[in-house]
Parts: structure tokens; C-alpha cells; sequence
């Protein structure tokens, strides 16, 4: 009887390709690997620059770039929207994972009262605080600029709450964008992960974020013929094929020139009943194509992606890159149908898409 109960294992076997009935092994956990994945992972972000807009604007993932970040703007904006209709106005946050600050503006739009930002790496930490000292400089008194706190951790190793400024402090919101699969190492810490995220919550408090989708990776490495997937914008490579350990399933990923880290699969039903044990119940478990159909039909969520240029205009001319025939041929396709000549739309190169559609958006929320 392993600590997550029948009904989990069970699920859990879905992620087998083939198995023995009578043979658990695959449910035992990985042993804890020597190597420190958290140090390489952190030296990796460290090292990562900042580079300018006009340089971004002619990154072959820009438009992919935007609208990950359009996908964060609605989450965010939204979750803010539930915890104020809920009475609460002085909202305090949580970014666990929060890199060189890339959703500080989604937090000042959102008027929140209070942020604490944690990452394991230390130099990103510094460029969110001084975009965040820059963002306060700049700020009108009437935008009221909120307080913020910055903590360099390791959130799968040690507890955050000692590090907090406020004692006591306790959050509405805890977000964790693009990062919850790199705890997936061992179940250690996985588990401080979580406890990171949820013991400070509010009842009624949103733990939110957005990280890979186990089924959709393993689905596109078993249509491999390698251990590895991809295109010319990223590549995912495996250990092995067929065996998916629960904690420490690791695999390579590498995204044009950005990212180039181990991460772990995130295997979702695993990933819920740890997080009922801190009393959260599961909200919304959403894929990005599924959430992005969803919200495009909203005209604020709309304008705001024209605003964010989180598409790329088609027919155009791709920012002067040369671009190879496959790649827009879906939308040719959705201009040629009948009705539709001459139209403009908004779409992402089939790469980007490759890419952009392997995660998937999710959303706890603390009980009382
Ligand atoms: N949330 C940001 C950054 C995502 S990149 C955004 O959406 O833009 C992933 C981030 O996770 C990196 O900044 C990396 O340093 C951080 N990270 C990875 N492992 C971590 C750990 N164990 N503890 C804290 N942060 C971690």
C-alpha cells in the first residue's frame, strides 16, 4: 500500500505502456540521485540574459513568448478577479518560482496589496527586484505600487514561511508559472514544493500555474521512433521509453537557445492527492489549447492579446525571418476555405504550437 491510496495507484498506471499485474515495481520510487539538478537548474537560469525587445521581436519563439504570457495574464487576472469578488481587497501573492519578474505588471495590474517573490536563482532574483524598484520609481501614486519581499531559496529544500518578513504572513494567491515540474525529483521534494505553495494560503486562497503535461509528453515519445521529440524550436529527449517512474522521471529540455535544463514529469492525479493533503481541492486542470479556445471567446481576453501581440499576423511577412512552407500551412489552409479569402487572422507557427501545446494550466484552491 503505497502513501496515495488505491484509486492512485491505479491511475497512476496509466502512464504505463505495458504492465504485470502482479508486478508493483514500477510504483516503487526512484532512489534520491546524487547529482544536484537544483544547482544545475539554477545555474542555468543564472546565466540566462536579458536581452531587448527589438532582439525578442526577431527571436523565432516571440510570438510563442507572448502568448504564454497572454495565457498567464488571463490566469492571473482572473484568479484576481475571484479572490476580490470573494470581499477581499488588500491581496497579498505568493510567486514561487518567480525568475527576473516577468509577471510583476500582471501583479500591479491587478492591484494587489502584497508579493513575495522566491527563486533558487540568486541572479534572477536580483533583476526582480530591481525591476521592481524601477517599476515603483516609475509608477504614479494613484497606480499604487505594492510592497514586495524577495527570497532567494530553494523551494524544494527548505521552508519559505521562516523567511518572510511579515511573520505570520499568509497569502490569496499562490502562483507558480512554468516551474512546479522541477520538484518532481523525488517526492521530498515535490512535497516542499507544495508545502510551499499551500500552507500559507487563506482559506478560500488560490494556489494557480501552468507546467508540462506528463500524458502529452508521453504520448509524443511513444509516436517517436527515438527517445527524443521535437522540432527545429525544441527538443524533449528521455532516459528510456516504457518505464515512468512516479518521482525523478527525468527528461532534457531544450527551447531555442532559452532553455536547456533537466525537468521531471509531473504525473497529474499524483500531483492532486499530494495537494489534498494540504486541504486543496482541484478547480480546473485545463491543457493550453483547451483554456486558450475558452478564453479567446471573451472580447477582454481578446483585446488584450491583440494588445500583448500574442499571435502573429497572417498573411504577413514573419518579421523578415525566412520561415520553411509547413509552417503557416494551416492557416493558408483556413484562408483558402470557401468564405474565407482575404481574411487576416492571428495564429502561432506550427513549431511554436508544437510547442507551446505540451502544457497544460491548473488552479487549487485551499477549503476552509
Ligand atoms: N515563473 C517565471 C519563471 C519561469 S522559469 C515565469 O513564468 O516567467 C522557471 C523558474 O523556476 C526559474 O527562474 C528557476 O530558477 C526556478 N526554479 C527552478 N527550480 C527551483 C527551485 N527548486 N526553487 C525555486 N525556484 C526554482
Amino acid at each position: 500500500m503505497d502513501a496515495f491510496g488505491e484509486g492512485t495507484k491505479k491511475e497512476m498506471a496509466i502512464l504505463k505502456r505495458s504492465r504485470d499485474e502482479e508486478d508493483e515495481s514500477h510504483l516503487t520510487r526512484k532512489p534520491e540521485v546524487d547529482v544536484d539538478h537544483n544547482t544545475n537548474v539554477a545555474n542555468h537560469y543564472n546565466r540566462l540574459q536579458e536581452v531587448g525587445l527589438a532582439a525578442r521581436s526577431q527571436s523565432r519563439i516571440f510570438f510563442m513568448r507572448n502568448f504564454n504570457n497572454w495565457m498567464k495574464s488571463v490566469l492571473i487576472g482572473e484568479t484576481v478577479e475571484k479572490v476580490r469578488d470573494n470581499g477581499q481587497q488588500h491581496l497579498s501573492v505568493l510567486d514561487l518560482g518567480c525568475g527576473k519578474g516577468g509577471d510583476l505588471l500582471k501583479w500591479r495590474k491587478g492591484g494587489i496589496g502584497h508579493l513575495v517573490c522566491a527563486d533558487i536563482a540568486s541572479v534572477s532574483v536580483e533583476q526582480c527586484r530591481s525591476r521592481y524598484e524601477d517599476l515603483r520609481r516609475k509608477s504614479h501614486r494613484d497606480e499604487g505600487m505594492f510592497s514586495a519581499q524577495f527570497i532567494m531559496a530553494d523551494c524544494t529544500k527548505e521552508p519559505l514561511a521562516d523567511k518572510f518578513d511579515r511573520p505570520g504572513l499568509t497569502f490569496d494567491i499562490c502562483s507558480c508559472q512554468f516551474v512546479y515540474h522541477y520538484s518532481f525529483e523525488s517526492e521530498a521534494k515535490a512535497d516542499m514544493m507544495l508545502r510551499n505553495a499551500c500552507e500559507c494560503l487563506k482559506p478560500g486562497g488560490y494556489f494557480i500555474g501552468t507546467t508540462p503535461d506528463a500524458y502529452e509528453l508521453v504520448k509524443r515519445l511513444e509516436a517517436s521512433h527515438s527517445l527524443s521529440f521535437g522540432n527545429d524550436l525544441f527538443q524533449v529527449s528521455f532516459q528510456a521509453r516504457g518505464d515512468y517512474p512516479l518521482f525523478g522521471c527525468q527528461y532534457h529540455f531544450n527551447l531555442d537557445q532559452v532553455v536547456d535544463v533537466p525537468e521531471f514529469l509531473v504525473y497529474f492525479p499524483l500531483f492532486e492527492r499530494m495537494a489534498s493533503r494540504y486541504g486543496m481541492r482541484l478547480v480546473t486542470k485545463q491543457r493550453f489549447s483547451e483554456f486558450f479556445r475558452e478564453k479567446v471567446k471573451l472580447s477582454h481576453h481578446r483585446s488584450l492579446m491583440m494588445k500583448m501581440a500574442s499571435l502573429e499576423e497572417f498573411p504577413g511577412d514573419h518579421g523578415g525571418r525566412p520561415v520553411s512552407e509547413g509552417e503557416y500551412q494551416h492557416a493558408r489552409e483556413h484562408c483558402d476555405r470557401a468564405g474565407n479569402a482575404g481574411i487576416r487572422l492571428g495564429t502561432l507557427s506550427r513549431s511554436e504550437w508544437e510547442a507551446a501545446s505540451i502544457y497544460l494550466v491548473f488552479v487549487f484552491q485551499k477549503m476552509s
